[in-house]
Parts: structure tokens; sequence; C-alpha cells
């Protein structure tokens, strides 16, 4: 007895960390491995993307464009061979940019390279002309006296910084959402900003400029980086710089959308369950959409289409949803949470697709402290094809955050963003900037994270539901951390 016990301790130790180390059966990992190095060669995502940006184009919420991709995305899903391929409606706003024409007045005339921000209503019909108040940021903004912007025009410089995790766009992006509501307060008759983006080339960024749906009431607009170059040049001669706005942006009736569905159906008693792969149909007007979301688009539909290809029924089901309106208030998503209220419980794990076409280089997770271990054995597949490990608070895209809210598990597989705000809601998103091994290296990332979850029997648990007020553009709310 007293001799058997050592062997009996290692064999109990052995079978303990066996288990814990196989949360992903051997053949599961095999075969996600091999549909991994299949997508390394694989044509469906770009493909997918080429027909969207070329056939459709432009598609911003409650355009003929948007009508055309939901159209597009229900014929594209089916001819693909997706099961319960079905369309669940969605109420948008329209808003129509018009026709912008900006220039410097004094003390130099030019004719600036310049774009209405999404929401921005017109300027009246003889146009504005004043003075220019230039600040280099929201806190710069706040510390002007009082009455400094009444009848003015307010320019806010700042320089959207560069990075691989594209983590120059969060101060960028609330100038754009928050200086005119401050400008407006204040008596100012318009906003300009530099683009929230990092193009070198002379084109501008729009994007919208709503926070919690507020409608804006002073026009805002935003210039390329060299015309904006060019404004701060002439504020910093000293001598006074007046601008000329003329504008016909305007909000039309809203127009019905829809989030586009197609699923592979699961077998067996973790059909019920849902592994939720996302991307949104919607685009900017400026370019053709092909790397804002159609690669996102792209990458989910063909990952699924793999999966589907492979043979077998998935246990759980995978569900594409290609939502509605993500640009100008996530319309979509808000009404999927609401449509599935019920059986969000079911859905075990949510990934979106939605920063580009680069290489992707980081997966993180936000799931139950427990599935941890389960989440490295994913990401020990995904390491021979370049990606880190991140941490256990990923956001997992915009479309999804109504979900995580109530308790969905969430992915992020993270793409290099290096070059994504170059592009990013410009003209310059067009398909020529997509590199097809870059996107199939994403799209081998997607179908391995997609099919083992598919196909264990363990899950990701689930979230601690929150509410919390959404931010503001109050300063107290300037170093918020999401
Ligand atoms: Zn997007």
């Amino acid at each position: 007895m007293l001799k058997k016990c050592p062997l009996v301790l290692a064999s109990a130790l052995l079978l303990a960390t066996s288990a814990q180390a196989q949360n992903i059966p051997k053949h599961v990992a095999a075969e996600a491995t091999a549909l991994r190095d299949q997508a390394m060669h694989d044509t469906i995502a770009f493909d997918l993307v080429e027909s969207l940006s070329m056939e459709v184009g432009p598609r911003s919420a409650g355009s003929a464009g948007d009508k055309a991709a939901v159209a597009w995305a229900v014929q594209k899903l089916t001819e693909l061979g997706f099961e319960n391929v079905h369309t669940e409606e969605v109420d948008v706003p329209h808003w129509d940019r018009g026709t912008l024409n900006a220039n410097i007045v004094t003390p130099f005339v030019r004719s600036l390279v310049a774009t209405s921000l999404g929401g921005s209503p017109g300027t009246p019909a003889d146009g504005i002309e004043a003075e220019v108040v230039r600040v280099e940021s929201l806190v710069g903004l706040r510390a002007l006296s009082n009455d400094e912007l009444v009848g003015k025009i307010l320019y806010v410089d700042h320089e959207m910084q560069r990075a691989k995790d594209g983590g120059g766009y969060s101060t960028a992006g609330r100038i754009r959402t928050c200086a005119h509501y401050i400008a407006a307060e204040r008596g100012a008759l318009a906003t300009v900003i530099r683009s929230a983006g990092t193009s070198e080339h002379r084109v501008a960024h729009t994007g919208t400029m709503l926070n919690k749906d507020i409608p804006p009431t002073i026009p805002a607009i935003a210039l390329a980086n060299a015309d904006a170059d060019m404004l701060t040049y002439q504020v910093q001669s000293g001598k006074p710089v007046s601008m000329s706005l003329l504008s016909t942006a305007q909000h039309r009736p809203r127009e019905k959308s829809a989030n586009v569905i197609g699923e592979i159906q699961g077998q067996g008693d973790l059909a019920h369950e849902v592994v939720l792969l996302a991307a949104h149909l919607d685009s900017w007007d400026l370019g053709t959409g092909a790397i804002d979301d159609g690669a996102g688009v792209a990458i989910v539909t063909a990952a699924a289409k793999m999966i589907m290809n492979s043979g077998d029924a998935p246990r759980r089901t995978i569900r594409v949803v290609l939502f509605a309106n993500e640009e100008f208030g996530l319309d979509g998503a808000k009404e999927y949470e609401r449509n599935h209220a019920a059986s969000i419980k079911d859905h075990v794990i949510g990934i979106e697709a939605d920063f580009g076409a680069g290489r992707v280089w980081r997966f993180s997770s936000q799931v139950a402290d427990d599935a941890l271990g389960l989440v490295d054995e994913i990401h020990a597949l995904l390491a021979p094809i370049g990606l880190e490990r991140g941490n256990n608070k990923a956001g997992g895209g915009a479309d999804l955050s109504p979900m995580r809210k109530v308790g969905m598990p969430v992915f992020s597989i993270t793409h290099d963003g290096t070059y994504y705000f170059d592009y990013h809601h410009t003209p310059d998103d067009t398909l020529d900037k997509i590199n097809r091994d870059d996107l199939n290296q994403s799209v081998a990332a997607y179908v391995t994270v997609a099919f083992v979850a598919a196909n264990i029997r363990d899950d990701f648990g689930r979230l601690q539901p929150y509410t919390r007020r959404e931010r503001t553009c109050s300063a107290e709310d300037d170093n918020w951390v999401s």
C-alpha cells in the first residue's frame, strides 16, 4: 500500500493536469489548425469585400446604398449556403452631407479640403463668415473666457497620433463629438477640427459628431491635415484669420434599414447556443467602405463559410450578423439586443471584425475568470500565425457593446491599425488598400477561434451585467477610461 501511494498520487496529479489542459479536445484543435492553415490560401474573403465595395460602394445609413447593401448581403449569404438567412428591420437616421465650400478669407485667401462631420446641420443659405479662434484641445477650449467664441468659428487643432492599436483615435474622436457642443453653448457659429485621422494625403476624415444622440446645433467640419497646417500657419502669423463656410448638409426623414443574419445551425444539445460573428454593413459615404467595414463583413462571413464547408455541423450555432448603422448611432446593435433579449444568455461569445484589414496581432478576451485557461489554449492555436495574448479587458467592438453589457463574453482579435487611420472615413477607403495575404491571415484567426468556440463543451462563463451612465462631453468625463 505504502509503495503504491506515490504512484497513485502521481497519476491523480497527471489526470488533474491533463483535464485542465484539455479544454479543447485534440480532434477539435487539429481541425481548427487545419482550417487556420487553409484560410491562408483562400479567396472567399477577398471576393466578398471586392464585390461589396465595387458593386455596392458607399452605404451610409438610410441612403440608397444602404438598401443595396442589405439586398447584397441577403443574396450573398443565401448563395454561400447559410441557413436561416433573414433581415431584421432597423429604424435609422438619414443624414445627407450635401455640398461644402470652406475657405480662408483673410489674411491669405485659400480654398480648403474639408468635409462635413456626420450629423452636421448646414449653414444658412448665404453661408457663415467669421473670425477663427484656435485651440489645441478640449482643455484649451474650456479655458477660453465665456465671450471669446461669440460670433466666431472655433478651430480645434489636435493632431491625432499614429499607433498600432489605434490608441490616438480616442482623444481625436472625443474632440469630433464634443467640441461643437461646447462651442455652441458659448455662442460660436461653427466648429472646424483637424481631421480625426493620420492621412498624409489631402483628404478629410468624416465621422459622427453625435454624443449621446444629442442633435448638434452648429455646423462642424473637418480639414485635411495639410489644410489644417495651412490654417494653423495663418493663425500663427498673428494676423486675424477669418473663414467662410457654405454647407447644404441636412437631416432627411428616417429610413428603414436592416441587420442581415445568416447561420450555420448547430447540432445536438448545444445547438441553441450561439457563437456570434459580427461586422457592420453600413459605411461612411466618402469612400467605398472597403476597410470600414467591408473587410470585417468579408472576414466573418468567410470564416463561417469555411466552417460550413469543413463538413459536420458545429455543436453550437454560428450566427453571422451584419449590423445596420454602426457609424451613426449603433442602431442595428441596439435593435439586435432588444429583439434577442431573451436569448442573449445563450450567446456564449461575441467576436466582431471592425478595425480594417491589417494583419491581426493580438488576441484579447473579456470572459469569466475561470475560462481564462481555455482562452489561453485557444491562443496557443493562434500564436503560430503571429498573435500575442492580450489581457482580459477586451471591448469586443462597438456593435457587441449592447450584448456585452448584459453579460455576453467577447473576444477582440486586433488588427494592426498603424495605417488604418490614414484611410478611415475618407475617400481613400477603397479596395486597393487591402492586401490579400493580410486579409487571409485575419480570416485564419477568426476561423480558428469560431471553430473552437462552436465545437467544445465548455463555454466562457458570463460577464457581470452593468449599467452605468454614458460618457458625456463634460470636463469631468474628459479622462474617462472605458
Ligand atoms: Zn467600422
